[in-house]
C-alpha cells in the first residue's frame, strides 16, 4: 500500500445522503494509472465515522423509499438505464485507466453491469410472492410476501470496478431497501463518475450512498448494529472473514471468494472452433477474472495438440496500454501484483514445472513504468505444485496431463474453490457427465468464460462462496428481501353467508 505524499492528484468524495461529502479519512491512498505508472487520484481510506454517517443517511431514507410502489422504485433504474447506456464509452475508458484491462473487455464489462440494471427494471414481477386459497386449512388463507429489510451494503473487488456493484445494489435498492457501497480502494475512479449518474437519476437522498476505505471502512460496515446484511466480493481469505463478521452480527452474508478454475479438453475437442475461447479465458483481462481458467487438463492425446496452440496463440498476444488499438493484454493492475505474480512462476519452475513461455522479462518500450507480465505457459504441473493450488491472478496457465475424463473430474473435485469448470468436447455424453459429477457452481460446455448473465444466479461453490443466495437474479431479490408468511380468515358479518358453509 502507498500512503501518500502530498501531491496535486485530486481526492475522491464520499456520497451520502445525496451529496458529496469528504471523508473524515487521515490516510489517503494512491490510484495509479497501471499501464503508466501515473497516479490518478488519492482515495481517502475511510472510517467508523464516515460510515456512522452513511448508515444514519440510509436508515433515514428507508421508510419512504420503502413505501414507494415497486414499479415507482423500478422507473429510477430505467433512467439510470438509461445514463449509462449514454456514457458506457466513457465508463469503459475509465475502466481500462485505472484497472489495465483492453478497452474492448471494459466495454463487455459496462454492458453486463448495464444488463443487472435491467434486470432490476422488472422488480414488480421479480418481487412478486405467491398464495393459495385455503392453504392453512378450510377457508383459511396463506400467502408469502416479500419485504425489504432496511440498510445493506456492499464490498466490492478491483478485478471488475464497474459491474460487481451492479450484481447487488440495484436489486436491495429495487426492492425497497436503502444501500451502502464501498467500492475497491484500487480502483474508485469509476464509481465516482456513477455516481454522478445516480445524481442526475434523482434518487431520493440516502437511498443509495458510496464510502471509500479499506479495511476499516469494512470492518465498520460489518459491525454497525443497523446495517442488515453484506454482499462481497472478493479474495477467499477476505471472504470468509466477512462471511463470519456478518454472521457473528447478526446479518446475512453472501460473500463470493476466489478461484482457481480449470478446462478439461477432451481428444475430440475442436480447437480450431474453440482456441479463441480458451485463450480469453486464461489471458483476458491478464487473468484477472474470477472466472479465468488456470489451469488446462488435457485428456490423452489432446496434449500435444493443447500445448502447440496455445504457445503458438499465446506468443502472438499483443501487450500493452488496453487504451490502444490493437491490444490483446493489459498490464496487472499494481506494482505488487506484478511481482507477486513473477514470484508465483519461479516458485512453480522451482517445484518442476517446465516453462514452456515465461512472461517474467516483458518490456513495453512505450510503457517502461507500467505493470507488465507477458503470458507464461507452464506445462506438467502436478497437483501437489504451488501454482496448481494457489490462485495465482495473473496470466499465468499450467497444463496438468491427465489420462480420462474421470480423473480429470476427479482432480477437479478435490480442489478447495469451486468457482467454475469448463469442458472442450464433441461429445454429448462426457459434457453430461461432466455437468453432472462436476462440484462447482459454474459449467461451461465449449464455452471458456462461463459467466452467468444477470437473470441468472453468479453461482460459486466451497470456497469460492459463502452463504446460499448469489448475487444477481431471482437469488438477489431473495437475498434482499424477508419472506414473511400471512394466514388469514374472515368470518360471516352480520347478514352475510358463507357459502362454503367454512368461516364459523
Ligand atoms: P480483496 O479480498 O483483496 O478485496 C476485496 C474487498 O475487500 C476490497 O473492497 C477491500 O477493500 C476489502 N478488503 C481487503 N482486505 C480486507 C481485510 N483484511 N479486511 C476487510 N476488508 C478487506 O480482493 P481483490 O484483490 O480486490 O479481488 C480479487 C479477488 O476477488 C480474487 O481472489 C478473485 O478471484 C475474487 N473475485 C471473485 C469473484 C467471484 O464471483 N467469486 C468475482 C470477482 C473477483
Amino acid at each position: 500500500m502507498t500512503i501518500s505524499q502530498p501531491t496535486q492528484a485530486q481526492v475522491l468524495h464520499n456520497y451520502i445522503g445525496g451529496k458529496w461529502v469528504s471523508s473524515e479519512a487521515s490516510e489517503t491512498q494512491q490510484i495509479h494509472n497501471p499501464a503508466t505508472d501515473e497516479v490518478l487520484a488519492l482515495v481517502p481510506l475511510g472510517n467508523r465515522h464516515d460510515i456512522d454517517k452513511a448508515v444514519e443517511a440510509a436508515s433515514a431514507a428507508f421508510p419512504a423509499w420503502r413505501a414507494t410502489p415497486p414499479q415507482e422504485r423500478a422507473r429510477y433504474f430505467f433512467k439510470l438505464r438509461q445514463l449509462l447506456d449514454e456514457h458506457r464509452e466513457e465508463l469503459a475508458r475509465l475502466i481500462t485507466t485505472e484497472m489495465g484491462k483492453t478497452l474492448d473487455d471494459a466495454r463487455g464489462e459496462v454492458q453486463r453491469g448495464i444488463e443487472n440494471v435491467e434486470t432490476a427494471c422488472g422488480i414488480p414481477s421479480l418481487m412478486m410472492g405467491y398464495s393459495l386459497e385455503d392453504g392453512a386449512a378450510r377457508g383459511i388463507d396463506e400467502e408469502v410476501i416479500y419485504q425489504p429489510l432496511g440498510v445493506f451494503a456492499g464490498i466490492t473487488p478491483f478485478n471488475f470496478p464497474f459491474m460487481i456493484a451492479f450484481w447487488f445494489w440495484p436489486y436491495a435498492v429495487a426492492c425497497g431497501n436503502t444501500f451502502i457501497l464501498k467500492p475497491s480502494e484500487q480502483d474508485p475512479i469509476v464509481q465516482k463518475r456513477v455516481f454522478e449518474l445516480i445524481e442526475q437519476v434523482g434518487f431520493p437522498a440516502g437511498v443509495i450512498n458510496m464510502v471509500n476505505g479499506g479495511k476499516e471502512a469494512v470492518n465498520a460496515l460489518l459491525e454497525h448494529p443497523r446495517i442488515k446484511g453484506i454482499s462481497f466480493v472478493g479474495s477467499t481469505r477476505t471472504a470468509q472473514y466477512v462471511y463470519a463478521q456478518a454472521a457473528a452480527h447478526g446479518k446475512r452474508a453472501q460473500a463470493s471468494g476466489g478461484a482457481k478454475n480449470a478446462i478439461v479438453v477432451m481428444p475430440d475437442a475442436d480447437l480450431d472452433m474453440y482456441l479463441g475461447t480458451i485463450m480469453n479465458s486464461c489471458f483476458g483481462a491478464a487473468g484477472q477474472r474470477c472466472l479465468a481458467n488456470s489451469l488446462i487438463l488435457t485428456v490423452g492425446s489432446a496434449h500435444e495438440a493443447v500445448r502447440s496452440r496455445i504457445v503458438e496463440a499465446a506468443s502472438r498476444l499483443r501487450i500493452g496500454n488496453g487504451l490502444d488499438k490493437g491490444i490483446d493484454m493489459g498490464p496487472v493492475v499494481s506494482a505488487a501484483a506484478r511481482d507477486r505474480i513473477a514470484s508465483a512462476i519461479t516458485r512453480g519452475i522451482e517445484e518442476g514445472a517446465e516453462a514452456v513461455l515465461d512472461g517474467r522479462q516483458v518490456h513495453i518500450p512505450d510503457h517502461p513504468q507500467g505493470y507488465f507480465l507477458g503470458p507464461t505457459v507452464l506445462d506438467n504441473v502436478k497437483p501437489e505444485m504451488s501454482v496448481y493450488q494457489e490462485e495465482i491472478f495473473g496470466p499465468v496457465i499450467g497444463l496438468v496431463p491427465v489420462a480420462s475424463l474421470a480423473e480429470a473430474i476427479e482432480l477437479i473435485n478435490a480442489k478447495e474453490y469451486g468457482n467454475a469448470a469448463s469442458i472442450f468436447t464433441q461429445s454429448g455424453f462426457a459434457a453430461r457427465e461432466f455437468r453432472y459429477r462436476v462440484e462447482t457452481g459454474n459449467i461451461g460446455i465449449n464455452v471458456g468464460v462461463a459467466a452467468p448473465v444477470s437473470y441468472f444466479p453468479f453461482s460459486g461453490a466451497k470456497s469460492s462462496f459463502f452463504g446460499n443466495l448469489h448475487p444477481q437474479g431471482r437469488d438477489a431479490v431473495r437475498f434482499f428481501t424477508e419472506s414473511k408468511v400471512v394466514i388469514t380468515r374472515w368470518t360471516p358479518g352480520d347478514g352475510q353467508q358463507s357459502i362454503t358453509g367454512i368461516g364459523r
